[in-house]
């Protein structure tokens, strides 16, 4: 009847955390997402992660089999985790979608040996002043002298089975690192001994080439999302929807890469994008994403879809999109939205866009 229903509902209603990668040059966060991405696949066993387009998908599946040694009991309520593909992005960790970060939470990646360096602290200040949540990982661990290797081992674990030196090291690296963020004005400590999350941030020592505290970093992204962003990460019918990117695609003209926050996209929904000589209506012509992980081989062909449900990342083909500026939202013209006011809103993006442009000029 009506009330299992409403159940049903309820256990779909979250959607996937969006989730970006900042920090100083060289730290490692490329690398990072090639180990938290690569890992299965290396092993034969892809485990439904889905490398989208400027974004990778990991199902919750996935993340729980990689966890399971850490907390084989955790209960994971969002269906996956979507890691946005460009660390380091100026441009991107600009962005923000309509009201509110484009990023749910994010990695702020800080180099053990170097401890915090200038965009470290730049990352910092952008996360704060947007007020979006995020996680210390404290990379390289294994460039510490004498490191055991312990592949993709939970945290504690690999630091069990280090010598008393190295142990000695990481411990007085970790006190350099919570010194220097105190001096940003910032708590942070270890994540198994925070107990005051929110106000205290956490730091996940990690190496993204043995992968020893990867486990740790991904059950820790999504048990904190999920634990306190329960209102941002419910899914909702209402499309919330930024352009990435505006590329020309050989066969399929100009297309935009965009993530898709919350809401459904489907084939034929007509849209109103921002555009640098107005407002662009037009018709969604394909819902493009890349295909599975596993069938990568298969070069230059696309998956289409009819809908795609958020949070994910996709290009969406359609006519008129030369002018789509990169950084503002798509808007969705449904039986109960007046064009005009939806073409105004749509142009209201250039403003912050153009004064977002304007400020990395002058860095
Ligand atoms: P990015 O500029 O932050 O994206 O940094 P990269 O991912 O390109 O990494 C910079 C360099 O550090 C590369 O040579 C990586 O191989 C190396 N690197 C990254 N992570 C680790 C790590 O956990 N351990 C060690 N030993 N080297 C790392």
């Amino acid at each position: 009847g009506n009330d299992s229903e409403v159940n049903e509902v309820a256990k779909e209603s979250l959607r996937s955390p969006i989730c970006c990668i900042m920090g100083h040059v060289d730290t490692g966060k490329t690398k990072l997402l090639d180990c938290i991405r690569g890992t299965n696949v290396q092993e034969g066993e892809a485990g439904g992660i889905t490398q989208q387009i400027g974004a990778t998908y990991f199902p919750a599946e996935n993340i729980r089999e990689r966890t399971k040694e850490l907390r084989p009991d955790a209960k994971l309520k969002v269906p996956g985790l979507l890691v946005i593909d460009t660390p380091g992005h100026e441009s991107f960790s600009n962005l923000r979608s309509r009201g509110s970060n484009l990023c749910d939470i994010a990695i702020l990646v800080v180099d053990i040996m170097h401890g915090l360096e200038p965009q470290t602290i730049e990352s910092l200040n952008l996360l704060r002043k947007r007020n979006t949540e995020f996680i210390v990982a404290l990379n390289k661990v294994d460039r510490l002298y004498g490191w055991k290797t312990c592949k993709n081992a939970p945290i504690e674990k690999a630091l069990a089975l280090q010598s008393k030196d190295v142990v000695i090291e990481f411990n007085m690296r970790l006190t350099q690192v919570i010194t220097q963020f105190k001096e940003q004005g910032l708590n942070t400590e270890i994540y198994y001994k925070n107990k005051e999350m929110g106000d205290t941030f956490s730091i996940v020592p990690t190496s993204a080439i043995s992968g020893e505290g990867i486990p740790d970093l991904l059950l820790y992204l999504v048990m904190w999302s999920q634990k306190t962003m329960v209102e941002k990460l419910t899914f909702v019918d209402k499309v919330q929807c930024t352009v990435l990117e505006v590329k020309v695609i050989p066969g399929h003209g100009t297309t935009i890469d965009v993530v898709l926050v919350n809401g459904v996209l489907h084939e034929g929904d007509q849209i109103v994008a921002c555009g640098s000589q107005g407002p662009i209506i037009t018709t969604v012509r394909s819902l493009l994403t890349r295909h599975p992980m596993k069938e990568l081989r298969v070069k230059g062909t696309y998956q289409h879809h009819r809908e795609v449900k958020a949070a994910q990342c996709i290009k969406i083909t359609a006519q008129g999109l030369e002018h789509a500026v990169a950084g503002t939202s798509l808007h969705v013209i449904g039986p109960d939205v007046d064009v005009d006011e939806a073409k105004k809103t749509a142009m209201e993006d250039m403003k912050s866009v153009m004064s977002l442009v304007d400020k990395s000029g002058e860095g």
